[in-house]
């Protein structure tokens, strides 16, 4: 029998007297309520994140794939409420919901609403010797991969601080877009150079059966916002596997997120057949951290999104063919609830409906940080 204890009820309250009135449709916002049915300790941890996958992408890559997508071999299965201090949230709020266990303003990179810094769960990890890592399909110092390395009041104009905030970590891994955040700048320093003297493998591109597992490596694919599949091909599920590879390779517990950006820009464009590509791309990435969980046996693995985007549906199609006729509502996120899969020890703790900030809450609690 499955040792699944309903071990502890947690309440936190967090009252903040001296807060401002909050912007926004008055929901609950001061307090984090973190239902924890799990005691298992897993050694690894690999959380993926959907930008703007809601329940509708994950269908329409299903219909278009006609065979099973990685995410249904998952069996331990939530819902995320995604509000920030606004109801609509942004990916900053979002991903420092996840990254921190606060609502915050749209627009923060791990600050609170006072504009103070919130600790990360990477922070929480590299501080109890886990090897961390960040990979993306956008820039590396994009709101979702930056909330959980970097501390900003606002998301805008921050690339280049964000790039020199990361050289301040002992973060392993970092894979994405964006290298002319890192080369010579106006204020005089080449951040890539730096990053080499630190012990860095820093490159541009990333190789399928490349054997090379340096011990910190810097993949930045692009100059700025990487391109879309068909130009920058496998490089997700490439860079999910080369940094389960370096992480994994000494046996020390690890810690990574991987985010698929892009399925959240084609629901800002409306273009269905971007998510779908984004989205398949994304369930590939998927079976490999899968593929790893399983085969380790003490890693667990939990997908989720930050909000979904595009107020997408789909209104008719064909499961013979794998076609679909898709409707979109906005071209900006909506308020819907978001999946949260888990896969791995600890898994039974994602189900049910839970506030985005539980993802950190649960996490901190499994990872024992
Ligand atoms: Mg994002
Ligand atoms: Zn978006």
């Amino acid at each position: 029998m499955n040792k699944l204890y309903l071990f502890a009820f947690c309440l936190i309250f967090q009252f903040s007297c001296s807060a401002p009135p909050l912007s926004g449709e008055g929901q609950r916002i001061t307090y984090e309520k973190v239902v924890l049915v799990s005691e298992a300790k897993p050694k690894n941890v690999i959380l993926l994140i959907g930008d703007g996958m809601g329940l509708t992408h994950v269908t329409a890559g299903s219909i278009v794939k006609k065979t099973p997508l990685a995410l249904e071999n998952f069996r331990h299965i939530g819902l995320v409420k995604t509000y920030s201090t606004k109801l609509i949230t942004d990916s900053a709020a979002g991903a420092t919901a996840m990254a921190t266990g606060k609502k915050t303003y749209n627009g923060a990179i791990s600050m609170d609403i006072h504009q103070e810094k919130l600790k990360t769960i990477l922070e929480y990890a590299e501080d109890n010797n886990w090897l961390t890592g960040v990979v993306t399909t956008s820039t590396v110092t994009h709101a979702t991969p930056a909330c959980f390395y970097g501390h900003q009041p606002t998301r805008s104009n921050v690339n280049r601080a964000l790039a020199a905030e990361f050289l301040t970590k002992d973060i392993e891994v970092l894979m994405g877009g964006g290298w002319n955040y890192f080369k010579d700048g106006p204020d005089g320093r080449d951040l890539i150079e730096e990053a080499v003297a630190k012990g860095y493998f820093v490159t541009d591109t990333i190789v399928e059966g490349d054997q090379y597992l340096p011990e910190r490596m810097i993949c930045l694919i692009s100059p700025m916002l990487p391109p879309r599949l068909a130009e920058r091909g496998d490089f997700l599920p490439l860079a999910t596997k080369k940094s389960i590879d370096i992480l994994s390779h000494n046996n020390s517990s690890f810690f990574l997120v991987g985010e698929s950006a892009q399925i959240d820009w084609g629901g800002h464009e409306n273009k269905s057949d971007y998510i779908v590509e984004e989205m398949l791309d994304f369930d590939r990435s998927i079976q490999i951290a899968l593929d790893f969980a399983k085969k380790d046996g003490n890693t667990l693995v939990v997908v989720t999104a930050d909000h979904e985007t595009g107020g997408y549906s789909i209104n008719q199609g064909d499961l013979k063919d794998g076609s679909i006729e898709t409707g979109f509502t906005t071209d900006y996120h909506t308020a819907s609830m978001v999946p949260v899969f888990a896969y791995g020890p600890g898994a039974e703790s994602f189900a049910g409906i839970m506030d985005n900030t539980e993802i950190f809450y649960k996490l901190k609690y499994l990872m024992n940080l």
